[in-house]
């Protein structure tokens, strides 16, 4: 297939296709799926009050974020806080599941960070318990596919990391299929984890790690030396290093490239023509595009491959290729690949023919 063979002109039916095509995601987190409605829910429920939100339509306001100061303020202060016992995670799978059905997405590994809810006295099975009913619930109710990776944090320090796998292995449930160190990048480096992740892989657990998100290439290295995750997550500042590169593209490592997030963040990209991601691609990497946090980034998986589109990164021939990486990237059994791509493909040859 070529791109002038393609019929479709319009962005708008771009979009349409895109929507068709089942997809599947693999670096989103879940606490940022949130809507105001969850959380104006919960605030009803616990009579909670926050500084400058009287009505709903202040939540809506506070929503709006514009910053990195205001994404964190919200989702530390707001978004964490207004959650008082397990089962109210329940909103926040339903609201993911609202999400994934709204972008087609047929199957989804989602990070999950327990730290600050273990601080405020909730119990960990609990916890798992209700992210497996919840992933249960999905499933019935849209046929989509969840499962959960732990992020078990760079901002607590090794020792509550440690915390939060052992907590998993006690209580292991089929949902849960692995972890991620998410969190603050310059809290410590990657081999203050090595032995989190070492007891991980001896347990069967899937592991992937954010890095190259905040600080230079070396922290990919570090963590790829260190963690010997599967995937990178972000890994935005590996342009730094051709070396690093030749790495990835030779061992076919998948980068989990988070666009708008990147951009959001200003840390090594401000728009998204400058956004290293072409390169990567140019280079051979294994790419995927996701939205990480997308109700609070005002972003969707669709719309960031629309971004991508539209600015001029990729051709659409491109972002199907990039779709079949994100398939292929996640932790699905080759079987269960397969099948989606084959579908993915009948339907681009339908539509283009
Ligand atoms: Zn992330």
């Amino acid at each position: 297939m070529k791109e002038p063979e393609f019929t479709m002109r319009q962005d708008a039916d771009f979009r349409e296709l895109l929507l068709l095509l089942p997809k599947t995601e693999i670096h989103l987190h879940l606490e940022a799926l949130a809507t105001v409605e969850t959380i104006w829910s919960l605030m009803q429920k616990y009579n909670i009050h926050y500084d400058g939100v009287e009505t709903k339509e202040d939540l809506v306001k506070k929503f709006q974020i514009k910053t990195l100061n205001e994404f964190i303020f919200v989702f530390i202060n707001i978004v964490q806080n207004s959650f008082k016992e397990e089962k109210d995670f329940m909103l926040l799978l339903a609201d993911a599941g609202e999400y994934l059905k709204n972008n087609n997405i047929v199957y989804a590994e989602i990070f999950f960070a327990p730290t600050k809810f273990l601080q405020a006295g909730f119990k960990y099975y609990k916890i798992a318990e209700t992210l497996t009913s919840g992933a249960y619930a999905i499933k019935q109710k849209y046929g989509v596919d969840i499962r959960f990776l732990i992020d078990v944090s760079r901002t607590f320090g090794a020792e509550n990391a440690m915390k939060n796998l052992k907590a998993l292995l006690k209580f292991r449930t089929q949902a849960i299929i692995g972890i991620g160190l998410g969190g603050s990048e310059s809290a410590g480096p990657a081999k203050d984890y090595a032995k989190v992740y070492e007891l991980a892989r001896k347990n069967q657990l899937r592991t992937v790690a954010h890095c190259g998100e905040d600080l230079n290439a070396f922290s990919i290295w570090d963590s790829i030396e260190h963690l010997k995750m599967e995937r990178v997550g972000h890994g935005t500042s590996a342009f730094q290093d051709e070396k690093l590169l030749d790495f990835l593209a030779e061992n076919q490592m998948p980068i989990e490239v988070c666009p708008t997030s990147n951009i959001f963040t200003k840390k090594f990209v401000q728009k998204i023509e400058n956004h290293p991601v072409r390169s990567f691609f140019d280079k051979g990497l294994n790419v995927t595009i996701n939205s990480d946090d997308p109700t609070l980034f005002s972003t969707s998986l669709i719309d960031e491959y629309m971004l991508l589109y539209k600015s001029g990164v990729f051709s659409k021939e491109e972002i199907f290729k990039l779709i079949k990486n994100n398939i292929y990237a996640t932790f699905l059994p080759i079987q269960e690949k397969n099948a989606i791509w084959q579908e993915n493909l009948a339907l681009i040859e339908s539509k283009t023919a």
